[in-house]
């Protein structure tokens, strides 16, 4: 087996209640069969508050005999396998910023997510890569300071790890799981996959300047397009032959990055907004009521040229920010190809990642101050909680894609 991990996987590590968007918050947290199994048998209050937490239905229901529970709801009980179900505060966050389930029970009673969280692997048979999840505001933050310095490829470095000590028991655990729904079986298919990734990752690391980075993105997007095809169809993915550079090939003119203001006038129609985001994530649901505040109103025309200016305007007050939106695109691209050894949908995966970074170029041109500051890390936050780990949402704004791009 080999195990690489992505440039800063090591140096991570939780501020706990220093966190300013706890990930705690804002989403259901699923519960793996071990930890289910804890919460059911934990005896007294917290054995209670654990299987109430889980439990749909009346608030006594997990005080009553398994048997009657039984008899009322069969077998699998009404419970769920998540907790914070309602995605509002995990009901274990306690008034200072820290899980109190932790602090009672220690790490290892946690569920097998909220212990890795934000770590997160990518398995392709016998290759397991070790990346973050950028929706914790905090490896945002790290990553953004190490996208401005110097080598535009250093954000998206894989360092192999030859230590097992450097691995934590889930990591172990993960990485040695019999074949299943994160492996796959096609060593011919994996070697096309990660030698066109690196070429690509080159490409897009050359993009010196937004035009050049939106041209290099609209051939990658119409790349993946043919492989996911011609993988469908039988064939191979080294079948697809490269644009070259500079090619604009059949290009229909429709912008890659920025979108244009239809694609997000289409998208803003999804459920990515939705009136409980004021309860479940009401940083976006502040930029979304700012991005009806520019924007109703006026016409198609009227609103295309104020969004070119707001973009332009943030180039030019941030000069960084191309450098930080292009690391984004590259460490979502590293990521893009490994989710598509398992299922094939390399273009799906790929406008996924297109959609979160031009979503946060577009928040980003709305909130920057005069000087440019902007609170980058919240924003990539709050937008990958929404796009990545929100499958609903997510195929909604694919297909919004699909039709505009
Ligand atoms: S979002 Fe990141 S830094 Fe914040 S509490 Fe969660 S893991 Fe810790």
């Amino acid at each position: 087996m080999e195990v690489w991990c992505v440039a800063g996987y090591h140096e991570f590590s939780c501020i706990g209640s220093a966190c300013t968007a706890s990930c705690c918050k804002g989403w259901r947290v699923y519960i793996d069969d071990p930890a289910i199994l804890r919460f059911q048998t934990e005896p007294g209050l917290l054995g209670i508050r654990l299987r109430l937490a889980m439990w749909h239905g009346g608030r006594l229901l997990p005080l009553l005999p398994e048997s009657i529970l039984e008899q009322l709801y069969g077998e699998e009980g009404d419970a769920t396998d998540y907790i914070n179900r309602n995605s509002g505060r995990c009901p274990f966050l306690n008034h200072k910023g820290l899980c109190s389930l932790q602090l009672k029970k220690g790490a290892d009673f946690l569920p097998s997510i909220c212990r890795r969280y934000p770590r997160q692997i990518r398995r392709m048979g016998e290759r397991s890569e070790l990346l973050l999840d950028l929706t914790c505001i905090h490896a945002a933050d790290l990553f953004l300071k190490r996208a401005v310095q110097g080598d535009p490829r250093a954000v998206v470095q894989l360092l192999p790890v030859t230590e097992e000590a450097q691995l934590t028991s889930d990591e172990k655990l993960l990485i040695t799981a019999p074949e299943g729904e994160m492996a796959g079986d096609d060593p011919v298919y994996l070697s096309a996959l990660l030698s066109s990734r690196d070429q690509w990752l080159s490409r897009v690391a050359a993009a010196e300047t937004p035009q050049e980075l939106d041209l290099v993105m609209g051939q990658l997007i119409r790349y993946a397009a043919q492989v996911q095809q011609r993988l469908a169809t039988g064939g191979r993915m080294d079948e697809v032959s490269w644009p070259s550079v500079g090619d604009s090939g059949s290009r229909s003119g429709a912008a890659c990055f920025p979108f244009s203001i239809m694609t997000y006038h289409a998208l803003m129609q999804t459920e990515i907004w939705q009136p409980m985001l004021q309860r479940t994530s009401p940083l976006l649901y502040e930029y979304i009521e700012r991005y009806y505040a520019y924007f109703t109103d006026l016409t198609e025309i009227e609103a295309q040229r104020l969004l070119t200016d707001l973009v332009t305007r943030l180039y030019t007050i941030r000069p960084q920010i191309h450098a930080e939106l292009r690391a984004l695109l590259l460490y979502s691209i590293l990521q893009a190809f490994p989710a598509a050894y398992g299922d094939y949908s390399l273009h799906t995966h790929l406008l996924t990642a297109l959609l979160e970074v031009d979503l946060i170029l577009l928040f980003a041109a709305l909130n920057a101050d005069t000087a440019g500051r902007v609170d980058l890390p919240q924003i990539i936050s709050v937008c990958l909680r929404r796009i990545r780990h929100n499958e609903a949402v997510r195929h909604q704004c694919l297909a919004v894609l699909y039709e505009h791009l």
